[in-house]
């Protein structure tokens, strides 16, 4: 009842928990807990992005999120909790510093990889030892998990490959038809997904870049490294994906995407040097810009994705404005990029994986 089989379609219950009364909200969190302890699957917002959410010690639960998303099954889920006393039930030997960051950053948008124990099933880590936990600070994620009384495995609502959902309508596109039903909290916060830090070494790693920053761990842990994997601007294709999300294309539009990088006037003119010809060329070229240089290309579609001066603006409108490419139908994307802002690794990671790393170097030949 709960679960989509092949071409079978599942009626998707769709609920704005913003626009309807108090008590229809308490009767959808109900009805998405027990869809949770029947085995189903459930969108919901968190502070990052929108969660697909599973019971994560139900394996065949769990299967159906990789059905579900089109996902490769070895790419490891999030577990989510809502009370400190959860993370032991689900990892052992915690460290000092693990448990440090875990208690100044939660709740809120930092992942802790830790040693599992084994009733988490390999189906939620992928068969990995380790486990990767967090706990949401989103009230509307909060009260679905507590409802549901169990760990909720989940990763980002969105299909295998696109862009992260960040609007309960984007996990409509994505997911009508796939699963019983859909929490839509509005627009999320933050907008990329969370900071995951694996504490099971001697040092702490930052697998993925978020907004939490690696200066952020630094001041609670005085050391925390970035993994080898996500420095740089060029695909790494030889270093064994730790995240194995890494070696997966990822947050992708449709068309084909290149970031420009360089001074602002190179920038600006690179681009609009490569839209009028391919718009001459007869196609459709969107641009991605920012509050301060949206009036400086005339040709193609430009939208803005936040202002310079306030990055975490470009981080909450990213996955939206990609989407809103493929929705215009935009073959080529051209795109400042943010290699030099505060919160300019987290961006940028994400649009070096959206863009399959084709970065253009504006001024130069
Ligand atoms: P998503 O929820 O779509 O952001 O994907 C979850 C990501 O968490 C995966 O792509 C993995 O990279 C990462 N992850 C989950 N569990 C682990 C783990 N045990 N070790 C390392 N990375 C993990
Ligand atoms: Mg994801």
């Amino acid at each position: 009842m709960y679960v989509h089989r092949g071409d079978e379609k599942l009626h998707t219950e769709y609920i704005d928990l913003g626009g309807v009364s108090p008590e229809e909200c308490a009767r959808a969190l109900k009805k998405a807990g027990q869809i949770i302890r029947d085995g189903g699957l459930v969108a919901f917002p968190t502070e990052t992005v929108y969660g697909l959410g599973a019971d994560g010690m139900n394996e065949e639960a769990c299967a159906h999120i990789y059905e579900a998303k089109g996902r490769p099954s070895d790419n490891p889920l999030i577990l989510h909790i809502v009370d400190f006393e959860q993370v032991d039930e689900i990892a052992k030997d915690i460290s000092e510093d693990a448990r440090k960051i875990m208690e100044t950053f939660w709740p809120g948008p930092l992942t802790v990889v830790l040693h599992k124990k084994d009733i988490v099933p390999d189906r939620t880590t992928g068969g990995l030892a380790t486990v990767a936990v967090r706990m949401p600070s989103h009230e509307d994620a909060r009260a679905f998990i507590r409802e549901s009384g169990r760990i909720i495995a989940a990763p980002s609502a969105n299909t295998s490959g696109k862009p992260s959902p960040t609007l309960g309508q984007h996990v409509y596109e994505d997911m009508n038809g796939r699963i019983p039903m859909i929490l839509d909290g509005g627009a999320v916060g933050i907008g990329i997904e969370s900071t995951i830090v694996d504490m099971t070494g001697d040092c702490p790693m930052i697998l993925r870049p978020g907004f939490i920053s690696r200066q952020d761990i630094e001041e609670v842990l005085g050391q925390a490294e970035v993994d080898p994997a996500i420095t740089g601007r060029t695909m790494k294709k030889d270093v064994i994906a730790r995240a194995p999300g890494m070696k997966y294309r990822h947050y992708a539009p449709k068309g084909q995407m290149i970031l420009v990088e360089g001074e602002k006037e190179a920038v600006v003119a690179t681009i609009n040097q490569l839209s009028k010809e391919k718009e001459e060329e007869g196609c459709k070229v969107g641009i991605i810009a920012t509050d301060e240089t949206l009036t400086l290309y005339p040709d193609g579609i430009a939208i803005t994705i936040g202002s310079r001066e306030h990055p975490e603006t470009v981080a909450a409108n990213l996955y939206r404005v990609l989407r809103d490419m493929d929705e215009w139908g935009a073959e080529y994307i051209y795109s400042e990029s943010f290699f030099q802002e505060n919160m300019g690794d987290a961006i940028m990671n994400r649009m070096l994986k959206a863009a399959g790393y084709q970065v253009l170097e504006a001024g130069k030949e």
